[in-house]
């Protein structure tokens, strides 16, 4: 199948990005790994292809302190070989094929917003944010999108059009803190049926101080579930991880499709839920990430 014709513009800074983007409020091409195919498939028809991989200034992968800022051009394979970030890390293992990763974008994973990927979910169970930024008259302006305002739909996210996103900033895991992603895809590879990622932090006495999850699969986006009340009385070896992954359960509202019914991927939230917390806090036990 071929795509709509459309307009392709290749700026060569950000600036002229930006200004390309204003004026003619077209879709901008990143990694292509799902645009593309929408083109292919009509899905969408844009007018114009704005093209930032020529826009040097949006790659790179920046480790600070507190977190780690990718650029908008910073390949899924390229950030997985950095290693800059462990929950992020082990999240892209689960997208899709080595090709794709090779050419699809973090960031471009998270404008695209697709309920089911696993990007997403990451930045939201961490409160990382999204950098997006226009240009507005001669002047460039930029605003920081924190993740629970970022996601407003299936496939929706909230860069609007005539806007970039530059960048996404994922806060590191901390002191005695673990992270886990488990899901379950038809075949490696695949989008998920359902899966969760989860945050779990402990003290020095291996109570829990804060947990929290993150579904994917289970709703227009993903779906965060603060567990730390719950989980945070006992010692983490006495804790009933089962009980506290159905307040996962009971947040999600899945829907049935072709591939499984609504009642299976509760069930899978289910499991996986206590899979996640377990794994994390096993993994804040013995120092953090
Ligand atoms: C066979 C196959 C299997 C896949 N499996 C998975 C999977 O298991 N899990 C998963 O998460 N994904 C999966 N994907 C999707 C893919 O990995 C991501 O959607 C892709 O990486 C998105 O990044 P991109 O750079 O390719 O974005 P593009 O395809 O270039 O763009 C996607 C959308 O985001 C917009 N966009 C991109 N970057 C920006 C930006 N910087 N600023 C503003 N708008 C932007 C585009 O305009 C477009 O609307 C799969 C894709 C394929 C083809």
């Amino acid at each position: 199948m071929k795509p709509p014709p459309f307009e392709y513009h290749a700026p060569r800074d950000l600036g002229a990005a930006l200004r390309t983007l204003a004026e003619v409020r077209g879709k901008v091409l990143a990694g292509g790994q799902s645009l593309i195919p929408m083109l292919n498939m009509r899905l969408t028809a844009p007018e114009h292809l704005v093209d930032i991989n020529h826009v040097a200034s949006l790659g790179g992968i920046e480790s600070l302190e507190a977190g780690v800022r990718v650029g908008a051009l910073a390949r899924h394979s390229e950030v997985a070989r950095a290693g800059a970030h462990p929950l992020l890390t082990r999240a892209l293992k689960l997208v899709a094929h080595p090709a794709i990763r090779n050419r699809g974008t973090v960031v471009g994973s998270l404008v695209h917003a697709d309920p089911a990927a696993e990007l997403p979910a990451v930045l939201a169970v961490l409160g990382g944010s999204v950098r997006v930024a226009r240009s507005e008259g001669d002047a460039q302006v930029e605003r920081d999108v924190p993740a629970e305002d970022f996601f407003t739909g299936p496939m929706e996210s909230a860069v609007q059009p005539g806007e970039l996103a530059v960048s996404a900033y994922f806060p590191a895991l901390g002191r005695r803190t673990g992270g886990a992603f488990e899901e379950v895809a038809r075949r490696h590879g695949d989008y998920a049926l359902a899966g969760v990622c989860a945050v779990v932090t402990l003290d020095e006495e291996a109570f829990v101080t804060a947990a929290k999850v993150a579904c994917v699969g289970v709703g227009p986006v993903p779906v965060v579930v603060d567990v730390g009340e719950a989980s945070g009385h006992c010692p983490v070896h006495e804790l009933d991880w089962a009980e506290v992954a159905r307040l996962a359960q009971s947040a999600v509202e899945p829907e049935d499709d072709i591939h499984a019914s609504a009642a299976y991927r509760r069930h899978l939230v289910g499991v996986l839920a206590e899979r996640a917390l377990r794994n994390a806090a096993r993994e804040a036990e013995t120092g953090g990430a």
